[in-house]
């Protein structure tokens, strides 16, 4: 009875490095396809971010604008009720016994003057505040209207490519995960960090001219003769790529 572990030990490194060279080449034709859509994706986010915080700006105004017509509809209620209480001490002016009750009403009707004076006041500058905001809910208005054109034309340009290139991906996808279905675990985490580690996406690299094929700094003959022994996984000291035999990478290619 063997178990899965025992299996794997038995693939030797040479077929783990090429296994790992084929996993290199179908993700970076991948890569390639990806690089087609350029900066679009990322164009794609920032309007949509954009697009959102014109959003929640827009309410927020909309939302401050209700309030301060809220404050104003208060502040005429409060003159409504002021202008009530004066018809009523004026009533009661036309009714007093005594010059002093005559005063005392006289001063209540001024107190309730200024106190419309006030709200009045309070209107006008609600008034004046709200005119400023619905001035900028139009520009936002009129600025997120113009944001979300660009958003759907750069989806649209995007979701093109997209249509264009799902077969493709989807082919090299299930190729990848054929190939890195026969690696290990812990080779293939390597791999991956290092991958995404690289501008290029390169991890697995091919000795070219006696050099590194990602970092071109010069490899020793000794470390070139190990290399080329595919006895066990060597990285570059310079770049951190795992390094191959130019053969594997011929032979790979006569394969394909
Ligand atoms: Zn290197």
């Amino acid at each position: 009875m063997t178990t899965k572990k025992q299996e794997s030990k038995e693939v030797s490194t040479k077929e783990k490095l090429i296994a790992l060279y084929r996993l290199q080449q179908i993700e970076s034709q991948e890569d390639e396809i990806n690089r087609l859509k350029g900066e679009l994706p990322f164009e794609v986010q920032d309007l949509e971010d954009d697009v959102e915080g014109m959003e929640t700006r827009l309410r927020n105004l909309v939302a401050e604008v209700d309030d301060l017509s809220r404050k104003a509809k208060s502040q005429k209620d409060d003159i409504e009720s002021a202008k009530q209480k004066i018809a009523k001490y004026e009533e009661q002016q036309s009714n007093v016994r005594n010059n002093r009750e005559f005063e005392s009403l006289a001063k209540e009707i001024d107190y309730q003057k200024l106190e419309i004076e006030l709200c009045e006041k309070h209107i006008k500058e609600y008034s004046a505040v709200a005119k400023a905001k619905k001035k900028s809910i139009e520009e936002c208005k009129a600025n997120l209207t113009d944001r979300k054109i660009d958003l759907e034309n750069k989806r649209a340009e995007l979701e093109s490519i997209d249509k264009e290139t799902a077969k493709e991906i989807e082919t090299l996808r299930s190729q990848a995960e054929e190939v890195a279905a026969g690696i290990d675990e812990r080779l293939l985490s390597a791999y991956r960090k290092i991958r995404s580690g690289m501008r290029n996406g390169f991890a697995v690299v091919p000795v070219k001219r006696d050099a590194c094929g990602g970092c071109f700094n010069r490899i020793p003959p000794q470390r070139q003769l190990d290399i080329r022994m595919s006895k066990k996984i060597i990285i570059c000291e310079y770049c951190g790529r795992i390094l191959i035999s130019d053969r594997i990478e011929e032979e790979d290619n006569e394969e394909a």
